[in-house]
């Protein structure tokens, strides 16, 4: 089942639900990152151990980024063709709507119990039961609090899990609050190497990252104009120039071009393969701001969503176009 507006629920309703769950299946969103895969590993790692069976899967193109294969748990993760469609609860993790599980969104309606966890402002409600935070700062920081609410130990290889969730979606613990900063603490107790697994995660890509960057950052423009005068600066990532590199290298270049004094807003547009419904021009835009921009809220009007200072939509046209409705939402 899947309702159109979920019931809130909290960590120890979530619990109670997970533990006594004849079988589990954890879905991811689309592109995973870091956050909505190591939310999925942890729960399925502890599901594992509690004897409940359990998969774990994302959308097409079911390819793991290279840096997530070094999370523990991958052996739990299938292709969305091998999915259960009927377990006794599906678990989405880290997506707002249900259309970031792609062709896996159908899996919510056919299993038992849909439970959605989730940390984005912009979560449409979808689901049976959710557990939704905005104030988390990854999802894997409820996740933990629902192991814990559960009384499943924390072990180092769920753990690394969390970790990895928490460190990504805070930028390397540069926007880490307090509680995040001592949930990392605890984290790191259980004994695994934090340092390799972030310079994995965050600081590590193959040679062709530095000629792809080098193109794509001479193509950067500031507008100093837009947002009201407070300035945006874009550039775009086409196809050919990511020829050769993984679309995890492709994701990384907004968190230079955002390092932009001069802007507020920083944006990457970058091309999606075509298919017979659009034949060319398919973006999937990143927006990023500085804080006093909230650009969820026009992420979500442009059909996608995020949190106040990192969003993203896809949109389709050509990138003139696509710029030019996007200065319009962000004001003049
Ligand atoms: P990205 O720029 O792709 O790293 O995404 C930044 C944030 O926006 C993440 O929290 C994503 O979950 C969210 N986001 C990106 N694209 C979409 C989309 N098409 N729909 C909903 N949320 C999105
Ligand atoms: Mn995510
Ligand atoms: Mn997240």
């Amino acid at each position: 089942m899947c309702s159109e507006v979920a019931r809130p629920v909290g960590a120890d309703d979530a619990a109670r639900l997970l533990r006594s769950a004849s079988s589990v299946t954890v879905l991811s969103h689309v592109n995973p990152d870091a956050d909505t895969i190591g939310s999925a590993l942890a729960l399925a790692v502890a599901l594992e151990r509690a004897g409940t069976p359990v998969r774990a899967s994302f959308p097409a193109p079911h390819r793991l980024p290279r840096s997530l294969t070094l999370l523990p748990g991958t052996h739990l993760l299938c292709p969305p063709e091998e999915v259960p469609a009927d377990s006794a609860v599906a678990v989405a993790v880290d997506c707002s709507s249900s259309d970031r599980l792609g062709e896996l969104a159908g899996v919510l309606d056919s299993s038992g119990t849909a439970l959605v966890v989730d940390h984005h402002s912009t979560n449409t409600g979808f689901g049976d039961v959710a557990v939704v935070d905005p104030q988390a700062q990854s999802t894997t920081v409820i996740v933990e609090r629902i192991l814990r609410a559960w009384g499943t130990p924390v072990d180092a290889d769920i753990a690394q899990c969390l970790y990895a969730g928490l460190v990504t979606d805070t930028g390397g613990l540069r926007r880490a609050d307090t509680a995040s900063l001592r949930l990392t603490a605890d984290l790191l107790e259980t004994g695994f190497d934090g340092p390799a697994l972030l310079r994995g995660l965050m600081d590590s890509h193959p040679f062709a990252w530095l000629p792809m960057l080098g193109t794509v950052l001479a193509r950067a423009r500031l507008d100093p104009e837009a947002v009201g005068g407070r300035g945006m600066v874009h550039t775009a990532i086409h196809l050919e120039d990511a020829r050769g590199v993984e679309w995890e290298e492709v994701e990384s270049v907004i968190d230079i071009v955002r390092t932009s004094d001069e802007a507020e807003v920083a944006v990457v547009l970058k091309e999606r393969p075509s298919n017979d419904d659009a034949p060319r021009g398919l973006w999937s835009v990143s927006l990023r701001s500085r804080g006093t921009v909230d650009v969820a809220t026009v992420a979500r009007g442009l059909g996608g969503g995020g949190h106040r200072a990192a969003a993203g939509y896809p949109a389709a046209g050509s990138q003139d176009d696509v710029l030019a409705e996007l200065r319009a939402a962000l004001g003049r």
